[in-house]
């Protein structure tokens, strides 16, 4: 195993074997801005073997305060290009597979079949729950970052096995606003997320699993609330698989 990976295969929890994991699992990032600039730097310095980025957004000026992925040179650019450009340089161990397109219901199940996990990094409700019900579908374990300004929540989805996003928050969409995003507190909030997504690739216990953390920074209080099925979820039917 390459020399690169050397200070985490030294970590008990992970290894040779560990290392082993991330070199064979595929993640799909939905999300190249702020959370996603996080997201995939952790998860290709790490050695994930095959990272998906799926978004079909333009570089602007207003990013550049947080999605430090890109750069000047990328305005007007897609983000996925852009993105994908500098993990190539990064880490060129690993395939970087640029999805140019929103996840719709349309996509979302043949996008997001071709991985093992997914990690949102996105901004709005819509996407989440067209995620959650085609993860919830096919079985396929996700994370959830969001932000807004100072305050941040994580949770990570095991489909079956803990409670979904739509038990969580419902079916009701809210309106879509515009949150604000500072760099720091969207890198932690991406940071936990990342981490959830390597504890479960090397078979560790997530902590986040059904757990919902809010991340505070005006307090630096983090939190976590146990996320509960709810028995009339019309998503993943409010039941835990019986395995
Ligand atoms: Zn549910």
């Amino acid at each position: 195993m390459s020399d690169r990976y050397s200070r985490q295969i030294m970590i008990p929890e992970f290894g040779e074997d560990g290392q082993q994991k991330l070199a064979d699992a595929s993640v799909l990032v939905i999300g190249a801005g702020g959370l996603g600039t996080t997201l995939i730097y952790h998860l290709a310095a790490a050695g994930v073997g095959t990272i998906g980025i799926a978004d079909n957004d333009i570089v602007s000026l207003s990013n550049l305060n947080r999605q430090f992925i890109h750069f000047e040179e990328d305005i007007g650019t897609l983000k996925v290009v852009s993105a994908a450009k500098k993990i190539r340089l990064f880490n060129s161990e690993i395939q970087v597979i640029p999805h140019a397109t929103a996840i719709s219901k349309d996509n979302a199940y043949e996008i997001i079949s071709q991985y093992d996990i997914v990690a949102l990094a996105v901004d709005n409700a819509q996407a989440r729950m067209i995620v959650n019900e085609a993860c919830v579908e096919l079985g396929t374990p996700f994370v959830d970052g969001g932000i807004n300004g100072f305050v941040g929540t994580s949770v990570f989805i095991n489909p079956h096995h803990t409670p979904c996003l739509a038990c969580l928050y419902g079916t009701e969409l809210p309106p879509e606003e515009r949150f604000s995003a500072v760099s720091s507190v969207t890198g932690t909030i991406a940071s936990i997320e990342a981490t959830s997504v390597i504890q479960y690739i090397l078979g560790l216990e997530v902590p986040l699993a059904g757990k919902l953390l809010y991340y505070d920074a005006h307090e630096a209080d983090f939190e976590q609330l146990e996320l509960k099925f709810n028995k009339t979820c019309p998503i993943c039917g409010g039941k835990r698989a019986n395995k």
